[in-house]
């Protein structure tokens, strides 16, 4: 870990309360949930590309139930890790204006942020074609154990689908203003576990960068942020570093009290 960078980093977060985390599937590996690059697991079973998409849940709503049910499963033993708790505690000390995400597994709120923006949906409610919605914990008994399988609408009967955008569905009206938004003008705008190639989420850290933001890149390796965008760059699981900045914003809020 690049402990100038981390400092550098920790000061400019000091500097002004309007900072946005925008975060991926890499924030929740260290909590047990496979991100699409993830050697081995659930997706290298499941092509992403064959089960979690709109059409393909159209076409075979059964077949793809058989991929959310393996990953609901993974869902429900994951906990919030030490890189999700530091977010939250980033917020809570007046920090973190929100935290945009991509990712669909309910562990944000989980560990305490309050301003959250789901950009692709939650794995935690199911909606129907008919607008019924429901808390996926009301079934989850259900369909975790093979009863009611997959799980239907009450209403009317059709299969329920989780409440998470899949491939070639557009993102809901609501989130995506609202992350566009907290995008712009930013100080600085942490992307954290994201490869930032699926669009249009990939666009948010341009736009970010673009209205003056300073785009900070924590991630295992480098991505396409780090030519052109990404003013600093910490490499390392986001379970150890950012505890660590968080940690640097502490003692910096300490020292000027
Ligand atoms: P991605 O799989 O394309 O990329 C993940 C990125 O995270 C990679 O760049 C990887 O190097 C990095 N990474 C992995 N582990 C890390 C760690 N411990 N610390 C720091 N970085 C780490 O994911 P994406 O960019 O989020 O795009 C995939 C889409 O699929 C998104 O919509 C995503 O939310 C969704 N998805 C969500 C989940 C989830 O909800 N947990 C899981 C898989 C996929």
């Amino acid at each position: 870990m690049n402990q100038t960078s981390l400092k550098a980093v920790a000061d400019k977060i000091l500097s002004k309360p309007k900072n946005v985390a925008f975060t991926g599937a890499g924030i929740s590996t260290e909590s047990g949930i496979p991100d699409f690059r993830s050697p081995g697991g659930i997706w290298e079973r499941f092509n992403p590309m064959e089960y979690a998409t709109i059409e393909a849940f159209r076409r075979d709503p059964v077949k793809a139930w058989e991929m959310f049910r393996e990953l609901s499963r993974i869902l429900e033993e994951a906990e919030p890790n030490p890189a999700h708790l530091a977010l939250a505690r980033l917020e809570e000390l007046g920090l973190l204006q929100a935290v945009i995400t991509q990712n669909i597994d309910n562990l944000h709120q989980e560990a305490g942020s309050k301003k959250v923006v789901e950009f692709h949906g939650n794995a935690r409610r199911l909606v129907c074609e008919c607008g019924k919605s429901v808390e996926a914990e009301l079934v989850k008994t259900h369909w975790l154990e093979g009863r009611d399988f997959p799980p239907r609408c009450e209403s009317c009967g059709a299969i329920m689908k989780p409440d998470v955008v899949l491939f070639g569905e557009p993102i809901p009206r609501t989130a995506s203003q609202e992350a566009m938004r907290l995008a712009q003008h930013p100080n600085v705008f942490l992307v954290v576990g994201t490869s930032a190639v699926v669009a249009p989420a990939s666009y948010l850290p341009v736009v970010a960068n673009k209205t003056g933001g300073c785009i900070v890149e924590i991630n295992l390796e480098p991505t396409d942020l780090a030519t052109g965008y990404a003013e600093h760059s910490l490499y390392g699981p986001a379970g150890e570093i950012l505890p660590a900045l968080v940690e640097l914003v502490e003692a910096g809020l300490g020292s000027s009290t």
